[in-house]
């Protein structure tokens, strides 16, 4: 029960690394605040949870728009009068190589990897800089330390959530708040469902483990990155790829 009581707001909760977060959130004592934009998997979602942590909530947000992220801070804040935790995970892929790909494809990409976690960080941490505690875990990638084919796009987000993590790790630290990131290798979700089983086998020779990884295995990470056992870990992009960079 390492998140006891802990209020956490994870975006992109509904499938994939943000449900397993929920759910091992749940299983650590926390009350989650699941966000996503597909109301019927977030429904489920919570449906799920509800049972282990029968004070949680779900929002349908879009996390580029501001005032969808602005009113669910507010119903959060009147309901519990607290977000103790912040988990970015919401992220899209729209691959193309560089020469084909799309100014549409370019801005979707970076307005949900990019801006959606400016908006979520900056409508939570007034309230957590009132309380003088918080933690901030953004989704990075290996992506963002090594580059990828065909991921002009979503390279420079998850490489720009490095930087978001590093720059705030040194403005928020002082003040009582941790900010992380975490930079999953391949891991076995609906992100990867437009990859050909080619590619997919590539993906697991390219690290030393020779499979993907599991949702629940980035879970794990981001729970003990929220938790007090990381209390003088602030600023690191830790990497959880099955060694891919041996
Ligand atoms: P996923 O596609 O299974 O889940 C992503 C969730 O984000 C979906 O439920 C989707 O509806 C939601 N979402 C998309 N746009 C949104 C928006 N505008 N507002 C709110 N929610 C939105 O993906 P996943 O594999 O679980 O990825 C989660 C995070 O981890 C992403 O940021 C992704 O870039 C990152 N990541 C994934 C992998 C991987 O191999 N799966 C590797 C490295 C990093």
């Amino acid at each position: 029960m390492r998140l006891k009581d802990r209020v956490a707001v994870i975006t992109g909760a509904a499938n994939g690394i943000g449900l397993a977060t929920a759910r091992k959130f749940a299983d650590e004592g926390a009350i989650l605040v699941l966000c996503d934009v597909q109301q019927e998997a977030l429904d489920r979602a919570l449906a799920g949870l509800l049972p282990r942590s029968p004070q949680s909530s779900a929002h349908r947000v879009d996390v580029t728009k501001r005032a969808e992220v602005d009113a669910m801070v507010q119903a959060v804040l009147a309901r519990h009068g607290r977000i103790d935790v912040l988990v970015n995970n919401a992220g899209i892929t729209r691959d193309a190589r560089l020469q084909k790909m799309t100014e549409e494809q370019f801005d979707q990409v970076i307005d949900v990897n990019l801006k959606g976690v400016f908006h979520c960080t900056q409508a939570v941490v007034g309230p957590m800089l009132e309380r003088g505690s918080g933690v901030i875990l953004n989704a990075s990638s290996v992506v963002g330390l090594y580059g990828n084919f065909g991921q002009t796009n979503y390279a420079a987000t998850k490489a720009g959530v490095i930087g978001f993590t590093r720059t705030w790790a040194r403005e928020l630290g002082p003040k009582g708040i941790r900010v992380n990131a975490v930079c999953p290798g391949f891991i076995a979700t609906d992100i990867l469902s437009t990859i050909p089983e080619k590619v997919l086998e590539r993906m697991r020779e390219s690290c030393w483990l020779h499979r993907l990884g599991q949702p629940e295995e980035i879970a794990n990470i981001y729970a003990f990155l929220a938790s007090d056992e990381a209390s003088y870990v602030n600023g690191v992009a830790l990497e959880a790829s099955g060694g891919m960079s041996l």
